[in-house]
């Protein structure tokens, strides 16, 4: 069995598949593994893209699965989309999504540069914290995400996307600012670009956290 499909097996018992109903005039899959992220990534897509794994499939407009650059360096986590990323099926679309816009920019990089989704794919009602079991719910998509991108640095924006993608209960106050560990991949926490819309003055933090991401990519022209 090559690794792509393995990788799909397993990622399809973790969202609670029990068996495949496969016709017997499928082809067989190539046993040699030649996916790119691009097709591992629209693989993922169209699984999640039909997900009933919690309650708000009922209420979703749309998946907001992720996008951006399949071999992004860096990638950004946050939390669940809103009404705008709903409508439009696109992460961090809305007010808080043209903060995030703005600090990806301010890094001299584009949205296509890096990788952009959330660790709960559809929206919670009236934006609502996403509850426990719609975090378990869809943890195995963000992971494979990640498993797949290989990013050299995560930027998780605010708590629920720490917690969620970790399983791990860090406080975004202790820890924002620290590199931290997922799976071999350096994690930088920070605020999420809401909360800065709220509070201002923590934009200074926020700069200072995506300088340490600069450096730590290499990143030339680091400007204060
Ligand atoms: N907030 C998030 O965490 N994600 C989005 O996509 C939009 C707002």
């Amino acid at each position: 069995m090559n690794d792509a499909l393995r990788h799909e097996l397993t990622l399809l018992r973790d969202l609670g598949f029990t068996h495949l109903d496969v016709p017997k005039t499928t082809a067989v899959a190539p046993s040699v593994d030649d996916s790119d992220g691009k097709t591992l990534l629209a693989d993922l897509q169209a699984i999640a893209m039909i997900c009933e794994k919690c309650k708000l499939s009922k209420t979703r407009t749309q998946v907001v699965y992720g996008v951006g650059n399949p071999n992004a360096d860096l990638m950004f986590i946050g939390e669940a989309p809103g009404r705008d990323e709903d409508i439009k099926g696109e992460p961090f679309v809305g007010r808080a999504g043209q903060l995030l816009t703005d600090i990806i920019k301010a890094m001299k990089l584009t949205r296509d540069d890096v990788y952009i989704a959330n660790v709960v794919k559809c929206r919670p009602p009236e934006n609502r914290n996403p509850e426990p079991e719609e975090l378990d719910a869809c943890r195995p998509y963000i992971r494979r995400q990640v498993e797949i991108i290989q990013p050299k640095v995560i930027v998780t924006l605010g708590k629920f996307a720490l917690q969620s993608l970790t399983e791990k209960s860090y406080g975004i106050t202790a820890t924002r600012g620290l590199w931290l560990e997922y799976n071999g991949v350096k994690v930088m926490p920070t605020y999420h670009p809401a909360y800065l819309l709220r509070t201002p003055s923590a934009k200074k933090d926020v700069w200072a956290d995506m300088k340490k991401v600069m450096a730590e990519l290499g990143m030339a022209g680091l400007s204060s």
